[in-house]
């Protein structure tokens, strides 16, 4: 790693604590699996957002484990009634696990959903949040997160999930096509999963979220 990149996590990591916001470096996946059991409690009752970090990372696996109460939303065969009730279960757990679309040197988290049962555990709920995040996915500031997500994020996640998008096609927002996009622009069809916009900022509950950055590519 440069000195400028190590500057750049630090840099991250100090400002999301000023925004009361927990920040853990680890150099592997593995390491940050044993950062996440550290923040668990064996039988904490535990969800998390659709995410491929937590798969790469192990992640996933370590809490999907019987050392914990997974709210599974992901059994082949559930009905989408089961799936609902297990968000909203979700509300009450004592962790939400789940990674984010990028993070700002200014330490804030910005996240864009469809569903938004992500985002929604994200701000309220859950005792307390583990957000996995590869370095990859630390920007500068907020106009570079937006352009993160309709660039890197939003694209490869609507050709994952198998969606009729202009991005699916062209690998980049159809609002980048004009000159200034405005940040909430985009399509306007059923597939798109770009429907609310959340910035985590400073904090009122101190640490309820923490940030585990990990030193490799992860994610979209
Ligand atoms: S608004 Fe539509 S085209 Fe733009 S990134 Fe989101 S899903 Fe893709």
């Amino acid at each position: 790693m440069t000195d400028a990149f190590q500057a750049r996590i630090e840099k991250t990591m100090q400002n999301l604590r000023r925004n009361r916001m927990e920040a853990y470096f680890c150099e592997t996946s593995a390491e940050a699996c044993a950062q996440v059991r550290a923040l668990l409690q064996k039988g904490d009752v535990v969800s998390c957002g659709g995410s491929v970090t937590l798969r790469q990372t192990g992640v996933y696996d370590l809490i999907s484990s019987a050392d914990y109460n997974f709210l599974d939303r992901s059994r082949p065969g559930m009905t989408r009634e089961e799936v609902e009730e297990v968000y909203r279960k979700t509300f009450m757990a004592d962790a939400f696990v789940t990674s984010t679309n990028a993070v700002t040197e200014n330490g804030e988290l910005y996240n864009v959903d469809g569903n938004s049962n992500r985002v929604a555990a994200i701000l309220y709920g859950p005792k307390s949040v583990i957000v996995v995040c590869g370095v990859n996915k630390i920007v500068a500031n907020l106009d570079e997160a937006v352009r993160r997500v309709k660039t890197k994020a939003a694209p490869p996640n609507t050709v994952r999930l198998n969606l009729e998008t202009p991005c699916s096609k062209t690998g980049e927002c159809v609002s980048l096509r004009k000159e200034q996009p405005e940040m909430c622009e985009g399509c306007h069809g059923d597939a798109r999963i770009c429907c609310n916009y959340v910035v985590c900022a400073q904090q009122r509950h101190v640490n309820r979220i923490k940030v585990i950055l990990v030193n490799e590519e992860l994610g979209y």
